[in-house]
């Protein structure tokens, strides 16, 4: 077996590989703030205002990512996560900033959920008693894929988890003449403590409960397969497994079974780990970025979500 291994031939017969086309870039868009701000709990990554995210977003195409997926932070939260379906709203104007300065080569997607906009950042309408409401969340999500895709969103991601969302999206999107707008569903989203510091980077931690009613257990496989069977039928387009690593088994058997375009989400905490330890001078940040998502993309995924995105592309570049 060592007859190939030789740094001649490693290239050569590597199975594997990993490029800058694989890569989908977040993006934090707050309207809160003038300046890019850093997050605390994720070393070299940034919220942006709405006056740069253009900017930003044009970084990432010179490097050759050839998409985004953007979060927007709102100025004003409420019960119900009104604040998300307007079109002037922070994606929306993010969208037609970013498209205007930008222009077409760069594949925008759009996040398409309310915990970023409900005051208490649930992923849906909760009633009195605390429970998430999961048929009226869908009405509000199908208004906001519209009023994303109506500012030129390329593609809508739902990701907060509610049954028949991607159905609710496609419909609304077909009967708003966006029969060519595809659905990226957040197919397969797991109840991870791995999110922690997205919740920060986004401003969406919850105040009540936990968000085990609608995102998967951690002890589940098959059950994964029924969801992203149903997100199919229901008309998505490109299925994501979220977390990447800890759920490599997930994405695996999604690809093989499906045999659809499959996203996977390598996480805020998964950024976080990498990022702390590498502080430390406990782990080669290099190495086990590529590792990671070398690892993501031998499971199965054809697309990665990272906040690597940008590093990774310039380490593929300078090859
Ligand atoms: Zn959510």
């Amino acid at each position: 077996m060592r007859r190939l291994r030789s740094s001649k031939f490693r290239p050569f017969i590597r199975e594997t590989t990993l490029d800058v086309k694989d890569l989908i870039c977040p993006v934090f868009v707050d309207e809160t703030i003038s300046e890019p701000f850093e997050i605390n709990s994720m070393p070299g990554y940034f919220r942006h205002p709405l006056e740069t995210v253009a900017d930003e977003a044009s970084s990432i195409l010179e490097l050759g990512i050839p998409a985004v997926i953007l979060f927007g932070i709102p100025e004003k939260k409420d019960e119900t996560g009104s604040h998300a379906c307007g079109d002037d709203d922070v994606v929306q104007k993010a969208v037609r900033a970013i498209k205007q300065q930008v222009g077409d080569d760069l594949i925008v997607m759009t996040d398409l959920c309310l915990c970023e906009y409900t005051s208490h950042g649930h992923c849906g309408i909760v009633n009195e008693k605390q429970e998430i409401l999961n048929d009226p969340t869908l009405e509000i999500l199908a208004k906001t894929a519209v009023s994303h895709t109506r500012a030129g969103a390329d593609i809508v991601a739902p990701s907060g988890m509610m049954d028949g969302m991607v159905g609710a999206i496609r419909r609304a999107l077909d009967d708003n003449d966006f029969k060519d707008i595809p659905i990226m569903s957040y197919a397969a989203k797991y109840c991870s403590a791995f999110y922690g510091p997205f919740r920060e980077a986004a401003g969406s931690g919850y105040a009540f409960g936990d968000r085990a009613s609608y995102q998967m257990d951690p002890g589940n496989a098959d059950e994964a397969l029924r969801e992203v069977a149903l997100d199919i039928e229901e008309g998505a387009d490109i299925i994501m497994v979220k977390p990447a690593l800890p759920y490599l088994d997930i994405i695996y058997r999604v690809k093989k079974k499906f045999k659809m375009p499959t996203a996977a989400y390598h996480v805020s905490g998964e950024y976080a780990m990498i990022k702390a330890a590498a502080q430390n001078g406990w782990l080669d940040e290099r190495g086990v970025v590529y590792e990671s998502l070398i690892s993501i993309k031998r499971a199965g995924a054809d697309m990665i979500l990272t906040y690597f995105a940008k590093d990774m592309a310039r380490e593929l570049n300078s090859e």
